[in-house]
Parts: C-alpha cells; structure tokens; sequence
C-alpha cells in the first residue's frame, strides 16, 4: 500500500471513532510519521512561548533543533490572551514553556494549574520596573503597583533572557548544549550591536520626551535616557480618560514632540486624533507584542531598527 492509501484508511477508521475529519487527518499523518521517524528526530525539542518576542528568541535558540509554537496568534494583542482547553494540554505535553511571569493572566494561571514539564519565566535575573499611575514605569514603585512586563523593549534584556531561556533548555537537554550555547552567543552578539546602535542614535536629541499609545516603552526609557508620556496605561485595550488625552495634549505643548506614536495591533483612532488636533505627525513606533505584514520589518531586531529610525526623527537626533 502507499502512504497515501494508509493515510486515507487512517482518516477513515478515526471518523468511524467520532472524531472530527481535521482532527482525524492530523491523528493519523502524526501516527504515520511516527512508524517512520528517523533517530534524529529524538533531538528535537519542542516549546511552547507566550508571545512573539520569546518566539524570536526561543527559535533563534534551538534553531533546527526544536518546534516552537507560539501562544499567541500572528496578529492578535497578546495581553488579554484567551487560552483553549487544547492549547493548555498542548502546552502541558512540549518539552518547555517560556513566558513572561505577569504580563499574560492566562498564561500565568495555565502554568499554575497545569504545571508543564520546566517552566521558564525569562523575568529572573532582570530587574522589573515598577508602572507608576500615568503608566510612566519608575523603578522601585510601591508594592501594590503592578511590575511593567515589557521587558523586551530593552536589547540588553533580551541578552539576559536569551541566557536564561539558553541555560534552562541546556539543562534539560545537554546533548544540545553546545548548540543551543553557539546560537545563543550569535543572538546576543546582534542585541549587543542593536543596543549600541540605540546609544550612539539617541545620545544627542534635541528632546527626551515621546508619546506613545500604551506604556510599552519603559524598559527603552529607561536605559537610554528618555521618557515615555503614555496615552495608555500598561493595557493597550484601556481606554484613555478625556483627563488624560487633555493632559497628554498638555505635555506634548510643554515638551514641544513633533510626533505621536501609534502602534499596529491597536486601535489607532486616539493617537491620531491627538496628533490631529495639535497639527503634529503620526508615526508607529511599534512595542513589538506581535508580527505582521504591515509590521515594519520581519522580525524583532529589525522592527528594532526601524522604531530608532522613527525615535531620532521624532525627537531632533543627530
Ligand atoms: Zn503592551
């Protein structure tokens, strides 16, 4: 018989059984690929990410050494992320699960009731910034104020999570070891240079000061030296005050911005009212929760660049 006839009769018997035609054709191709796995296969490790960022890193990671599934659909905002039945259980069986502690209610709670086999929060070995209440994140807030879980908004954090996520995986797999250390070395290699490149572009700026949609961008401020004004809080569906707006127009006055940042996977409608009314540009500068195609590159370091193009237009750099 060919694979193709083994195929078909596999389908067939799983329909029989009740189960749904897509879920009994993916039954049957992963029961026939499994009768003809090669040994390499047994190499391979498979992870599960809350989100993009950790899918870049997590893939520039394992390389061809691993699957990585992300949690978060293309596209989609990944704060409020709303997790399946399926999606848990699929989670609990990979290998890892990497995610940002804090940042997505649905996956902090998945982990905690369904424990998969190694979890790994990459916000160990960082320091958290605190969101004080205009979503401007200052270190060391009160206790009952939220941690800001942006964190990838920082190149020299990614560094950190990058070794964190390398060190956890090695663990559980030393045969990959050396690979995963030569990738990961290669990965923090590029951060480096992103990050150098943020610090030459923004050390001589005729202003600090940029407003953006939502309170993504406080790890960025914060290490080269700026200041986020934010429409929103740390959660991009809230929708802002007329306080707020009226007090964002305030500063922008008083700060003399050229530009109000918007972003790709929210609503851009306040933004843009806001640049409208005050006769100032609009731009993306985008907090990177998420690829698209109108994403302004095709991946994290690129999309990187390009908000440091935008950031040294907006704000006079030379
Ligand atoms: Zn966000």
């Amino acid at each position: 018989m060919t694979p193709t006839s083994n195929l078909l009769i596999m389908v067939l018997m799983k329909l029989k059984q009740g189960i749904s035609l897509a879920a009994a054709v993916v039954a049957a191709a992963t029961a026939l690929s499994s009768c003809t796995a090669t040994p390499a296969a047994t190499n391979k490790v498979t992870v599960t990410v809350a989100a993009y960022p950790l899918q870049f890193l997590t893939e520039r990671i394992v390389g061809a050494n691993g699957t990585v599934t992300n949690l978060t659909a293309p596209g989609t905002e990944p704060h409020d992320l709303e997790l399946t039945a399926k999606q848990i259980a699929d989670m609990s069986g990979t290998d890892a699960v990497v995610y940002i502690a804090g940042f997505q209610p649905a996956v902090d709670e998945a982990i905690g009731s369904t424990p998969p086999k190694l979890a790994i929060d990459v916000t160990q070995g960082l320091t958290m910034l605190k969101a004080s209440q205009d979503g401007a994140a200052a270190e060391e807030g009160s206790n009952t104020e939220a941690n800001d879980p942006h964190v990838w908004l920082s190149p020299s954090n990614m560094a950190t999570m990058a070794k964190t996520i390398d060190a956890k995986l090695s663990a559980a797999n030393p045969e990959l070891a050396s690979t995963f250390e030569a990738n990961t070395n290669s990965l923090i290699s590029e951060l480096t240079a992103l990050d150098s490149s943020y610090k030459t572009g923004l050390s001589s700026c005729s202003r600090t000061q940029f407003i953006t949609s939502h309170a993504a961008f406080g790890y960025l401020a914060h290490d080269y030296g700026l200041t986020q004004v934010p429409i929103s809080g740390l959660d991009p569906t809230e929708e802002p005050t007329a306080a707020r707006i009226a007090e964002v127009q305030k500063l922008a006055k008083q700060y003399g911005v050229t530009t109000i940042f918007f972003e790709t996977l929210v609503s851009d409608t306040v933004a843009k009212s806001i640049a409208g009314d005050l006769g100032l540009k609009a731009a993306v500068l985008d907090p990177i929760e998420g690829i698209t195609t109108t994403s302004a590159g095709t991946n994290y370091l690129e999309v990187m660049q390009s908000n440091l193009n935008a950031l040294k237009e907006a704000n006079g750099c030379s």
